[in-house]
């Protein structure tokens, strides 16, 4: 425990100060000087300092803190008034790389013709873990009939490592690239991958067929396959809890007795009218064919909220799904950044280790 001065009976002038200090801020200046005198307060000293400082130490000071301020209302400014607007002013770029209308694998289900398509949307872009979020996922939707899986790449060029990714499995697929317009890449909060999910749904608009679903499900997410054969008869939009997110561990509608629902719970504060998670609703393709203006606005965090209210969605058109939103069966895992790795290569030019640190770059994990 911590002594109290005044219990062990001192009365020096340190003992009153710790007193004081005990009992709580601000001591009154009467009392300051009373216990330690003028020059043991901060601002006094400063003051000295600024006394006996030069008239160039001054100045520099001066400067010092007049260009600090100067530069922080500039930024804030800026922030504000030079804001990049929710749709793009200039045509994005957009390219398909290649793609395949036939299930050509010895895993999973056989195909199945007459079930409605489920158009799983990931965007991904160039890093260490991607090869190996993708392996992950494929390997997941290889398990699921009917499946077009669009990999949309936030790049400009197709890299060959997700086109042979793609064959190799043998899902009906389309690998396709679309670069984050600059002007996004400088916002405070950037908008990620937004530019490639809009190449995707423009994909789905010109050639999805109606009689099919789109679900944007991230490359590092994790996920229930039963989930897929639940959003698969969607009408117009359905909806389930997504589990590792925010605040509240978990991002849900709530739902009434009815299964109507009547708002959403995830911690956040409730700007939005669609509180839900990218993985977290899944749309009906002939239904977002029929809306005039459909759009994923680039604004980060209501990337979903925008692109729900551009598909005319009310909250009594919203399908409950997984058990009355009572069941999570996706997760928003994320993938830590992690530091580059190095490479000792001197010893390894006519070994193993040379080719495989080949492969590893051809794959993106190392420079
Ligand atoms: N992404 C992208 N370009 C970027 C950053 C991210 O295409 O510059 C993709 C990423 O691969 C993922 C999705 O956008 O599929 C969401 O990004 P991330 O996982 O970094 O975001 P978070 O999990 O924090 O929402
Ligand atoms: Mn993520």
């Amino acid at each position: 425990m911590f002594e109290d001065a005044s219990t062990t009976g001192q009365n020096s002038k340190k003992g009153k100060l710790n007193l004081k200090l005990t009992m709580g801020f601000p001591l009154n200046e009467r009392e300051l000087k009373k216990t330690v005198g003028d020059h043991s307060r901060l601002d006094v000293l400063l003051w000295d300092k600024i006394q006996v400082m030069s008239h160039r130490q001054r100045i520099i000071m001066a400067i010092i803190i007049g260009g600090s301020l100067i530069y922080f209302t500039i930024t804030q400014v800026l922030l504000v008034v030079a804001k990049a607007p929710s749709e793009p002013t200039q045509p994005e770029f957009r390219k398909i790389c290649t793609f395949s209308l036939e299930r050509e694998t010895i895993y999973g289900p056989a195909e199945e013709e007459s079930l409605p398509i489920i158009y799983v949307v990931t965007p991904t872009y160039k890093r260490p873990e991607m090869v190996a979020e993708l392996t992950r996922l494929g390997q997941s939707l290889l398990l699921v009939p009917r499946i077009h899986w669009i990999i949309a790449e936030d790049n400009r060029e197709c890299s060959p490592v997700i086109s042979n990714l793609l064959t190799r499995f043998g899902l009906p697929y389309t690998h396709l690239v679309s670069p984050m317009p600059e002007i996004y890449r400088k916002e405070r909060y950037i908008p990620r991958g937004v530019s490639n999910r809009r190449a995707a749904l423009q994909w789905i608009k010109e050639n999805g067929v109606n009689h099919a679903v789109v679900y944007f499900l991230d490359d590092d997410n994790a996920i229930d396959i039963r989930l897929f054969e639940e959003m698969r008869t969607t009408k117009k939009v359905s909806m389930w809890p997504v589990g590792l997110i925010g605040d509240y561990s978990v991002s849900s509608p709530v739902v009434d007795k009815m299964d109507n629902v009547v708002g959403f719970y995830d911690g956040w504060p409730a700007d939005r009218k669609f509180q839900v998670d990218m993985a977290g609703f899944a749309v009906n393709v002939g239904y977002m064919k029929k809306q005039p203006k459909v759009t994923m606005p680039y604004i980060a965090g209501h990337e979903e909220d925008g692109f729900l209210k551009s598909l005319n969605i009310r909250y009594e058109d919203v399908e409950v799904l997984a058990s009355g939103c009572t069941e999570v069966m996706v997760w928003h895992t994320r993938t830590t950044k992690n530091p580059t790795r190095s490479l000792r290569l001197d010893k390894h030019q006519h070994d193993n280790i040379k080719r495989l640190t080949d492969n590893m770059r051809q794959m993106g994990m190392i420079k």
